[in-house]
Formats: structure tokens, sequence, C-alpha cells
């Protein structure tokens, strides 16, 4: 054991009474008691781990959160299919209806549909669920978003991490 460290290494107060050591990362230093115990009770908090596969990591709740994936936006994002002027035009002459009885059947003008049938206006996600149903045809597809990473910490919130250090040494500023 080596002794002879007077000053903390984390927040380089001078150690009075006896040091500490703490292993961070591999690295082995010499903490005084104030930052001993808030390293302590940052251990404290997480359970005895077993060899089991990485749970949930728990977050300590703290002053600035991290910025989390906005999941809202994974639902209800539905986009209209490219070729909707095609399923369109081929489901409506399958059933032998002209655009005026479609154009009926959905509650809009002959000219609205004669214009999403040649392409020319993509029908909103209301019009296009009313064509969907009337038509039997799917026209909407979910949106695909490219997914966050759900953590890229994991494990890292048992041990201690420099990142730790450099939050701790911010406390006392
Ligand atoms: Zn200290």
């Amino acid at each position: 054991m080596v002794y002879d460290v007077r000053y903390c290494e984390l927040c380089g107060a001078l150690i009075r009474g006896s040091a500490h050591r703490v292993t961070v990362e591999g690295v082995s230093m010499m903490v005084c008691g104030r930052c001993y115990s808030r390293l302590a009770s940052r251990r404290a908090r997480e359970p005895p781990r077993p060899q089991r596969p990485p749970a949930p990591p728990r977050r300590v709740s703290r002053p600035a959160p991290r910025p989390k994936p906005r999941k809202d936006t994974l639902y209800d994002r539905y986009e209209v299919v490219e070729d909707y002027a095609e399923r369109i035009r081929r489901a409506r002459l399958r059933l032998g209806w002209s655009q005026a009885a479609l154009a009926q059947r959905v509650g809009e003008g002959e000219n609205v549909i004669k214009r999403i049938e040649a392409g020319r206006l993509v029908p909103p996600i209301e019009l296009a669920r009313r064509l969907e149903k009337v038509l039997k045809i799917r026209l909407l597809e979910p949106v695909v978003e490219e997914v966050f990473p759900a953590s890229t910490r994991g494990a890292e919130d048992y041990t201690l991490t420099l990142g730790d250090i450099v939050r701790i040494r911010g406390e006392d500023e």
C-alpha cells in the first residue's frame, strides 16, 4: 500500500486522515474521504451482481439527464405508397366503378380522384384510409425510422468510468 499520496487524485484536496484507494477502470487512485464516500454511495445503489447477462441499466438520477430517444416518433407514422395512383386505378377498375362512383364513396370530388389517379395528387392520410377501405387495398405503409441504439453504455453503468470522475469533479465547482 502506498500512503505517500497527500492529495486526492479526484478533487485535488489535501487528504486529511486516511486516504482511500479506489480502482477506476483498472487504474488505482488515492482519494479523500469525501470522494470515497461519494463513490461508495454511488456503488451502494447498485445491487450486488452475480454473473448474469446485463440487466437494463439503472439510471442514477442526476441533475442533467441524458437525452433519450423520442419513442413517440415510432408510432402512428404512415406514408402513402409510391405507386398509389396505379393501385387505386386498378382496384377501381376491378370493381367496375367510374371515377365519379369512387369519388362519391370516399366523399370527395371527382376531380380529386382524377388527380390522384394521374399521380398529380398524393392523397392525404385520411383520404388514403378511406380509399383503402372502399377499394380493399393497401395504400399506407409505416414510416421506417432509424432507431437510436437503446443504450451504448450498458455495463459501464455498473462500474466507475472516467466520465463519472469528470462529473464528480464538476460537483465540486
Ligand atoms: Zn477528493
